[in-house]
């Protein structure tokens, strides 16, 4: 290395772009992709430079040069949306996907993608055919319900109702329900869109069946009760069962709808989570309208999902707004299957990985971790493991005070900070998302997959500079 090679450069000493392409000139990707990389480069050194940082003379010689543009390009090339290691222990994570689908919803997709199907088509008479009616059916033999519209999301299907049922008139809710959703979901916004007309009724811990009917005019549309899925309150509190709703509201010729958010279709607490009532029992209280999140507690795409009364679901489902907030085929595919297996409970918490997680043994998931905790100890990397117990959480907003005892792997690293194993990790090519506690990186192994125990602890081991 000459004197010059130790000297700090200055942005003058940057290549120009024409310059940096012809040592690049070898490399078969697509010239203007090859372009938009060494720009990137050119700007990220000189942007360093000029922060009096880290660039030596010598990064800017053509072979490091390459180098930096190899690996670059390589960046780009790679996929934005990737599939990560979910090591947080939260099942249904709304930042990194929250629904892990059956191998019967990803057969089933990849079937009607590769392909053309019956989406609109009736195969009965030849003739145009309903999307909705392919899984509206399935929907209600699971639910018990009469009726079943699908539509994008839970926010859409609550969107919809209101529009159609409620336009500038009121809609009566309990002060302690006006719930915000994480990304900006709330009842009080969502319904002044819709152009209904909110009318609070009781106080934020406790609201009355006679709070309810004092607040009914003949410019009621509907009395609405929200599942508070993502917070409690507790103490002095109580809010009005559907069942009594129900008897108030048809007294006065109203119907009642429930937001229930997550929406189970089996009751959980027979694998040892909180009880919360099932959709079935939801629609059997007799609540006209019931909407649920097809990928919270159900385990299956992204979609929202209405049930109840006929001549109610008839209106939404000719609302021009449903047009705008179809539901498209492979989610259609997805919700069909998934809702398949549901025919058979114990086939449905085996088979749904969102119910298998929530599921799953503390003693089973003990075994999932000394297995990890052995093949990171095999990889003979520079960090101490241990396997402790830990809480994990359902996460969605579901069930927000349920503790789920399971096991973790912790990691101290030696030769680095905790803080940069997890940025390691999150900077693979299959990024793992694990968190910090108490000064060591903790490994929930409750939403790694048993195939992914090998390829976390490959992970770990390339984060950490071992090798396997
Ligand atoms: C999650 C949730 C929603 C929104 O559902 P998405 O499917 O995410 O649109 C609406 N209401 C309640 C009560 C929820 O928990």
């Amino acid at each position: 290395m000459t004197d010059q090679a130790n000297q700090t450069p200055s942005p003058s000493d940057l290549p120009g772009v024409d310059e940096f392409l012809r040592l690049v000139e070898d490399c078969c990707a697509p010239l203007a992709l090859k372009k938009k990389v060494v720009r990137g480069l050119i700007d990220s050194l000189r942007g360093r430079i000029l922060a009096g940082g880290d660039v030596a003379a010598a990064d800017l010689e053509p072979a490091a040069l390459v180098r930096s543009f190899d690996a670059a390009l390589a960046r780009a090339e790679r996929p934005c949306f990737r599939r990560v290691i979910n090591a947080t222990g939260v099942v249904v994570h709304t930042n990194l996907g929250r629904s892990v689908l059956p191998d019967t919803a990803l057969e089933m997709i990849a079937m009607v993608g590769g392909g053309y199907s019956n989406l609109e088509f009736d195969l009965d008479t030849g003739r145009r055919g309903s999307r909705y009616s392919l899984v509206a059916d399935l929907v209600c033999e699971i639910t018990g319900a009469e009726a079943a519209l699908v539509v994008n999301n839970n926010a859409a299907a609550v969107m919809l109702c209101l529009d159609t049922l409620a336009r500038g008139r009121e809609v009566i809710v309990s002060r302690g329900q006006l719930v915000e959703i994480g990304g900006s979901f709330r009842i009080p916004d969502v319904m002044s869109r819709t152009g209904a007309i909110l009318k609070e009724v009781g106080a934020t811990n406790r609201t009355h069946l006679r709070d309810y009917e004092a607040a009914i005019s003949e410019n009621t549309a509907m009395l609405l009760k929200v599942h508070t899925s993502n917070y409690r309150i507790i103490g002095f509190a109580s809010e009005v069962a559907g069942t009594e709703l129900a008897v108030l509201a048809h007294r006065h010729g109203l119907p009642v709808m429930e937001d229930l958010g997550s929406g189970c279709i089996v009751d959980l607490s027979r694998y040892g989570l909180t009880r919360e009532p099932t959709v079935r029992e939801v629609v059997e209280s007799g609540v006209d309208l019931v909407t649920f999140s097809g990928d919270k507690l159900l385990g299956g795409p992204q979609a929202g999902i209405i049930v109840g009364r006929r001549d109610l679901v008839e209106k939404i489902r000719k609302n021009p707004m449903n047009r705008a907030l179809r539901i498209d085929k492979f989610t259609l595919a997805g919700l069909e299957a998934v809702f398949r297996l549901y025919r058979d409970e114990v086939e449905a918490v085996r088979r749904i990985p969102t119910l298998s997680m929530l599921a799953c043994s503390a003693d089973e998931l003990k075994k999932r971790a000394r297995r990890l905790a052995r093949r990171i100890a095999a990889a003979e990397i520079p960090a101490e493991t241990r396997v402790v117990p830990t809480v994990s959480r359902v996460g969605g907003g579901a069930l927000p005070d349920q503790d789920l005892a399971g096991y973790a792997v912790t990691v101290r690293p030696e030769r680095m900070t905790v803080a940069e194993l997890e940025r390691r990790l999150r900077r693979l090519d299959t990024p793992v998302i694990a968190r910090i506690e108490e000064g060591r990186l903790l490994l929930d192994v409750r939403t790694v997959a048993d195939g992914e125990v090998r390829e976390l602890a490959a992970a770990l081991a390339a984060a950490l500079g071992g090798t396997e």
